[in-house]
């Protein structure tokens, strides 16, 4: 009788831990590659190597208990499984929390058409970058763009193929910028580019890059409405850079919006502000904002 009492508790102990490798088998699924995922791996194998030694354990000593003292190790064996299989739960539960949360998190901070940064992800970055370029002599760039006759492209052929330019839009600029630059949607078509470390002649030569690149682009080349298949579309773009007249978000963003609405102005399709080095290094389409 004992016996059987040991025998079932071992076994009922490795049930418990096959189903903690099943645990933990779903917390790596849930995580990338990486070194947690990687001790996760490990502790499969540990669960492992106790299966083995619960089975070896029953094996040796399969009728061997005769007085109750006998069924503390089998007992310690069943109720360590037991430890093992809510340790495992609680990190599992704990992974999928930590996921939400970064979900949601993510939600907060990014337009959900575009995937790019919202406003407010925009503006506390900002404050960052301004206040590190401040303290540590950075240099720091904003390029403030808007779509051109944008209105045209939702009016002539709809509202969905509009949508899918300001995605396609967001991907080709996201491929031109460093890790480093932050897109974000200001508004509306408006888009907003953070370039840390940047100074106005780079920036200038970042924006023309961009401003070529869309003018060149087709755009919608799938869509399922034939009439929007192989959109053009420009852009214009107003550039500020940090310095000692425009030291705050206020002024930098106000400044980029000047520029933008001088773009506009006097034609579209350009990049007004940056530093002169770059018109003189003869890039075309580049305005540079007399002050
Ligand atoms: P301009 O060159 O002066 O900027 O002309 P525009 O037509 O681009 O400017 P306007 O401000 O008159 O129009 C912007 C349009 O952008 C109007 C609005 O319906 C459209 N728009 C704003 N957000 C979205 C969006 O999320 N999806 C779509 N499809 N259109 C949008
Ligand atoms: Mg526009
Ligand atoms: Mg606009």
């Amino acid at each position: 009788m004992l016996s059987v009492v040991s025998n079932s508790l071992v076994l009922i102990g490795c049930i418990i831990l096959l189903a903690s490798l099943a645990v933990v088998r779903k917390i790596t699924l849930q995580l990338s590659a990486g070194r947690s995922c990687k001790s996760w791996c490990a502790m499969s194998g540990l669960i492992v190597l106790f299966v083995v030694g619960y089975l070896s354990y029953i094996a040796i000593f399969w009728d061997q208990q005769t007085a109750m003292v006998d069924l503390i190790v089998p007992g310690i064996f069943f109720f360590g499984a037991c430890f093992v299989w809510f340790s495992t739960y609680i990190a599992l539960q704990t992974t999928l929390d930590v996921m939400r949360i970064s979900d949601l998190e993510h939600e907060t901070l990014t337009d959900p058409l575009t995937g790019v940064y919202n406003r407010r992800f925009m503006e506390q970055r900002l404050a960052e970058e301004i206040s590190k370029a401040r303290r540590y002599c950075f240099q720091l760039s904003i390029l403030l763009f808007d779509l051109d006759h944008f209105k045209r492209v939702n009016d002539e052929h709809g509202h969905q193929a509009g949508d899918r330019m300001l995605i396609e839009i967001c991907n080709l600029v996201n491929d031109q910028l460093r890790d480093s630059d932050i897109l974000s949607r200001y508004g509306g078509e408006e888009f907003l580019v953070i370039a840390p470390n940047t100074g106005p002649a780079e920036a200038a030569l970042l924006a023309e890059r961009l401003r070529a690149r869309i003018e060149a682009n087709v755009f919608l080349k799938d869509h399922e409405e034939s009439t929007a298949q192989g959109l053009p579309i420009t852009i214009s773009i107003g550039i500020a850079s940090f310095d000692d007249d425009n030291d705050n978000d206020e002024t930098l963003i106000g400044n980029a919006d000047r520029n933008l609405y001088q773009a506009k102005h006097e034609g579209r399709n350009r990049v007004v502000g940056g530093h002169d080095a770059a018109t003189n290094a003869g890039i075309t389409g580049i305005a540079t904002r007399a002050s």
